[in-house]
């Protein structure tokens, strides 16, 4: 898959990035805001699975990887299905496209796909330190489509030991700073995966200024990549608010005429409206 063009032509671009220090909210808001994206798919999604170039990747690990976006996409089905029993919530999981037929390719190439999964090893050139990435391209009737980037590796830069395996001698004799790029634990990739197919659906950003925010919904902006105890879930907050972009039938015939805006909640667990 060239991603690298596909990226260029997205209109807008939500990522889930590493927590940052520099809080967002000027002052305390009373209610939490969760977002949505302005748009929704008018049709059963159908999910498309990108291997990542096998160079770039540990085979056991992608493997692993895969079963864990497997579970994420399942989940979301799965959660709709029991919040909202009268719609029709599933969707299709399209069998894993190999790297060697489709790193040529542009999505163009696979109409049948209108959320495509696609993982890089990392997110070179970035700053801001994405862990996955949700474009929209929803310019060409044909061909609606979400297109989500997960990256596989980052910088570890929460726990900083300095060892002499964490410095590196420059040509100007001078130490630097190394930050070795590891795995991210398997937990963190089901975490990315569950958020941006939640983008891929349509759904923005969840923010609450608590710091337990991600058992408030799985659409919160940031988090901690090597923290192996944080477990995004689908909530309470997450179902209404997909249930209210497309609808008591769920996926195949969306329903409400008006996307909101957004729509804020009490803590997370009650819906106070939508504008
Ligand atoms: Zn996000």
């Amino acid at each position: 898959m060239n991603a690298l063009r596909v990226i260029s032509i997205l209109l807008i671009v939500f990522s889930l990035s590493t927590v940052s220090i520099a809080s967002v909210f000027g002052q305390l808001p009373t209610a939490d805001k969760y977002e949505n994206l302005g748009i929704r798919h008018d049709s059963r999604p159908n999910v498309c699975l990108f291997e990542p170039n096998p160079t770039h990747v540990d085979w056991d690990y992608w493997k692993a990887v895969e079963i864990e976006s497997w579970k994420a996409v399942l989940d979301w089905q799965v959660e709709m299905t029991e919040f909202l029993p009268e719609g029709d919530w599933s969707m299709y999981i399209h069998s894993t496209v190999p790297y060697e037929e489709h790193w040529n390719k542009t999505p163009d190439d696979y109409r049948h796909c209108n959320i495509f999964l696609t993982y890089e090893a990392w997110s070179e050139g970035r700053e801001d330190m994405a862990l996955g990435l949700t474009g929209i391209d929803f310019a060409d009737s044909r061909h609606k489509f979400t297109y989500i980037v997960i990256f596989l590796h980052a910088e570890e830069r929460n726990n900083i030991v300095i060892d002499l395996g964490s410095m590196k001698e420059n040509n100007e004799g001078k130490y630097e700073f190394v930050f070795d790029k590891k795995q991210l634990p398997l937990n963190t990739i089901y975490n990315i995966v569950l958020h941006e197919v939640g983008h891929g659906l349509g759904l923005g950003h969840y923010w609450s200024t608590q710091e337990d925010d991600y058992k408030r919904s799985a659409l919160i902006p940031s988090l901690k990549p090597f923290d192996e105890d944080i477990n995004f879930e689908i909530t309470i907050a997450d179902k209404f608010q997909l249930g209210r972009l497309y609808g008591l039938d769920g996926f195949q015939k969306p329903q409400p005429v008006w996307i909101p805006d957004h729509c804020l909640f009490d803590h997370g667990l009650r819906s106070l409206g939508c504008y």
